[in-house]
């Protein structure tokens, strides 16, 4: 169920409902929203009885949810949800750029790739330090040495960090240096790290599963909401079909899918989905088109020596040249979706 708040809705109104939901042994979500607040209430198997909530003082209505997911919905949070740390958003106005190393592979490498990600005034690095490998004998990545190194890219550069923590254990360590963790496509559907990701005090970027549906997708970012974190990315980062001409077949038709469901933002990971750097600035220019908030990106300064992923990397210069071409584009899709408000129709 959903409490939704009168605009004039006092904090003490606010905390009177979250009271009488925990009273009864239910879990409350309050949502601020742009002009109202709304509450949700999780942890129930079936019909909730409005009855106590409904007199309470600021209270505008009680709805029952249909769907399967309720937090990440647009029914309890119509505002996007815009994710920030420090400077750096996901889901504000501009594209964000989460461009890096697949792997971290040495001090070097990562920081070579980092000046040139800073070099182009983006805000966001990207590293692995926890590899999920298809062979148990491919570089696995650095762990905690490589999470040291992408706390000096910070400090070095002002850049934010996004890395993936693969189990448990690679979470309590990845949420002392991250300032977002990913969560991989291997992983979409492990609801124990999922439940663990939402215990963090970190934003988690969460990669659809390869053969998941939006639904599926939908409600693993719920299991993270459902324990407190709503800071939660989607990302779209291919899906298996039959084809060999591509490592994954992009579903760019995910994104407005998501956006028309959830308030949260999605952004498209061409590196991942095609697996080839040729394609991967042809499907960014399309993901962004369609109205992608970010990108996430891998570079290498020298790709054919790279341990992890060398065929996606773009070059240097490619990714000045992706960097370029995504903001014209997405400065085209602005306009356009300011002035039709694409979202005008949705409740
Ligand atoms: C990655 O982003 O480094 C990665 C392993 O991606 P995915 O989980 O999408 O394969
Ligand atoms: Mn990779």
């Amino acid at each position: 169920m959903l409490i939704v708040m009168t605009p004039d809705a006092t904090d003490t109104d606010i905390r009177r409902v979250v009271e009488t939901i925990e009273s009864l042994g239910f879990k409350a979500h309050p949502m601020p929203g742009a002009n109202r607040t709304a509450i949700g209430l999780t942890g129930n198997q079936g019909a909730v009885d409005p009855a106590p909530f409904a007199e309470l003082p600021g209270v505008a209505e009680c709805v029952r949810v249909t769907k399967p997911y309720k937090l990440v919905g647009r029914d309890l949070k119509h505002d996007k949800t815009i994710i920030r740390v420090g400077e750096a958003e996901i889901g504000g106005d501009d594209l964000a750029m989460i461009a890096g190393v697949c792997a971290v592979e040495s001090r070097e490498q990562t920081f070579l790739t980092a000046e040139v990600v800073a070099g182009m005034g983006c805000k966001w690095f990207r590293g692995g330090a926890f590899k999920p490998r298809t062979s148990p004998y491919a570089f696995q990545g650095l762990a905690e040495e490589g999470l040291k190194i992408l706390s000096d890219v910070r400090d070095e550069f002002g850049l934010r960090i996004v890395t993936e923590a693969v189990d448990e254990p690679a979470l309590d360590l990845t949420e002392k240096y991250a300032d977002v963790i990913q969560i991989g496509t291997r992983n979409m559907q492990n609801f124990s790290l999922l439940r663990r990701a939402g215990q963090a005090r970190k934003p988690i970027l969460l990669k659809r599963g390869m053969s998941s549906t939006l639904e599926e997708f939908l409600l693993a970012a719920e299991y993270i909401m459902s324990e407190g974190n709503y800071q939660v990315i989607l990302c779209e980062r291919g899906v298996r079909t039959f084809g060999s001409h591509s490592r994954f077949t992009p579903d760019l038709s995910v994104i407005p899918a998501a956006q028309r469901l959830s308030h949260l933002p999605i952004i498209f990971d061409p590196s991942h989905s095609t697996g080839n750097r040729e394609t991967v600035i042809p499907m960014a220019r399309a993901a962004v088109a369609v109205g992608a908030d970010g990108l996430l990106v891998d570079i290498h300064p020298y790709p054919e020596r790279a341990l992890c992923d060398g065929p996606q990397a773009l070059l240097f210069d490619m990714f000045r040249d992706l960097v370029a071409q995504a903001r014209a584009i997405a400065e085209i899709v602005k306009q356009h979706s300011e002035a039709h408000n694409i979202y005008s129709t949705v409740k």
